[in-house]
């Protein structure tokens, strides 16, 4: 049997459908090259921008004029699937399951019937969000292991809080046993991920997971490494819960020597990166010296209207500590434009900050309505000339910036992890440095998936020529 995955959005959507993958894997399934092969097709879809919806819509379409040459299961997932549940299926037939965020659960039940030939007749909701155990993508050295979901903040334009829910953090000691896996698989460089990691909170106190959540691994099985991790896990929630500084001092402490070589996080709220936790990356390098920490805006008054829930000093004095704290650190954000009611003058304060603060570089958008948001029914809306003009000073300024940035680093030494061979020559590779700096140097094939030292000689566009140096 065969499937075909088709998925949209963030990381989070992206290490989902690795897990459902597995899942398919486990069971025999093999990936179809072309969609047209499949017996299976699944659409993860992500509702945060309208366009977003209008893409996976045509895909929809596609394989519901497919399903009418051929017979296969589709199955659409993802926080469309969780925004529009069963209107999806009445708009379009041709969907066999809508499987919302609280659903993802059944997909092996799914499948199982999908073998035989089956549909289900309905699939169970659970009441929590529940975490798949294994989210790797196999033969990558490169991985993303969801540690919380959902998010309490309601940020005025964000329809995030109501596809996927309240915050809800992952066991530690399932965390632990997935980065285990990955490091005996190979993989070298793992993101935690959340919509808003810094709020990480495990409270229920110590005790043992389920083979299922350890992937069929009991934890004392895992030998005494990990005896010792789960006494000092004990330890650590005897005081209370363990939090994000306390988690990743305690993944720190617990993954020394077994390989991984970089951890990062996405993505951080302003609002909840403490100095513990700045303290704890400062403590241990395998952190990467990279924070993405969105600022949105550089307008007090158009943060509060966007319920951000900091001011643009607190955001300066957090960045201060940071570089303070973590000299090689750089830094990267998000801005939106053009929301409702802002002025030139809150455009010109967001454009000083980005001249003040100097982020390496910076995922900037303006402003476009979700419906069911309070923002989409906000007065002062601004016409999408105006938007698109406002826009287009700030990636004028932030390119000038990241350009200037990236110069200051020529001449120096970065250690990368080598992520591929070159598209443009077959005796060039592509690494990563821990700041998020793309670097292009010769080397051979096989170098991808291992860490080396590179000196950052020219800038080509967004990319550094450098020279391997051990
Ligand atoms: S922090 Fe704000 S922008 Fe981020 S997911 Fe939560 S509501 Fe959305």
């Amino acid at each position: 049997m065969q499937y075909f995955f088709e998925t949209y959005g963030c990381q989070m959507n992206k290490a989902e459908s690795a897990a459902l993958e597995n899942c398919l894997q486990e069971r025999g399934w093999a990936a179809a090259a072309q969609p047209e092969a499949a017996d299976l097709v699944v659409i993860n879809t992500c509702s945060v921008r309208l366009t977003a919806e209008n893409r996976a819509w045509g895909r929809i379409s596609h394989f519901a004029a497919l399903k009418k040459q051929r017979a296969f299961i589709m199955v659409v997932t993802g926080c469309m699937a969780e925004r529009l549940k069963e209107a999806m299926r009445q708009k379009q037939p041709a969907i066999d399951y809508v499987l919302g965020n609280f659903q993802k659960q059944a997909f092996g039940l799914i499948i199982d019937a999908a073998a035989q030939g089956r549909v289900l007749a309905a699939v169970e909701e659970s009441p929590r969000f529940v975490f798949a155990s294994r989210h790797e993508e196999s033969g990558s050295f490169k991985a993303f292991v969801p540690i919380m979901h959902g998010c309490n903040n309601f940020c005025s334009y964000c329809i995030v809080p109501y596809v996927r829910g309240r915050e809800i953090s992952r066991h530690p000691l399932a965390i632990l046993a997935e980065l285990d896996r990955m490091a005996e698989h190979q993989v070298r460089e793992v993101t935690l991920l959340g919509q808003n990691v810094n709020s990480y909170c495990w409270q229920d106190g110590f005790s043992q997971i389920t083979g299922d959540q350890l992937s069929g691994q009991a934890p004392d099985q895992a030998g005494g490494q990990r005896t010792a991790a789960q006494a000092d896990l004990r330890q650590r929630l005897a005081n209370g819960p363990l939090d994000f500084p306390g988690l990743l001092d305690w993944l720190a402490q617990s993954l020394a020597g077994r390989g991984i070589g970089r951890i990062r996080f996405v993505s951080s709220h302003p609002k909840d990166l403490s100095d513990a936790t700045i303290a704890v990356l400062a403590a241990h390098p395998v952190f990467a010296r990279h924070i993405h920490l969105c600022v949105q805006h550089g307008s007090d008054r158009v943060l509060a209207a966007m319920n951000r829930q900091y001011s643009v000093q607190s955001y300066r004095d957090l960045v201060a500590r940071v570089r303070a704290q973590l000299p090689d650190v750089s830094l990267s954000t998000d801005i939106l434009v053009g929301f409702p009611g802002e002025t030139e003058a809150d455009l010109e304060a967001t454009l000083d900050l980005l001249r003040d603060l100097r982020f390496a570089y910076a995922y900037m958008y303006f402003f476009n309505p979700r419906e069911g948001t309070p923002a989409a029914a906000m007065p002062g809306q601004l016409s999408t000339a105006v938007k698109k003009e406002r826009l287009a000073r700030v990636i004028e300024l932030q390119r000038d910036i990241s350009r200037q940035v990236m110069r200051a680093s020529l001449g120096r030494i970065f250690p990368v992890l080598v992520e591929s061979t070159s598209r443009k020559s077959d005796s060039e590779v592509l690494g990563r440095t821990e700041q998020d700096m793309m670097a292009v140097f010769p080397g051979e094939a096989r170098l991808v998936g291992s860490f080396v030292n590179v000196r950052l000689d020219s800038l080509r566009g967004n990319t550094f020529k450098a020279t391997l140096v051990s």
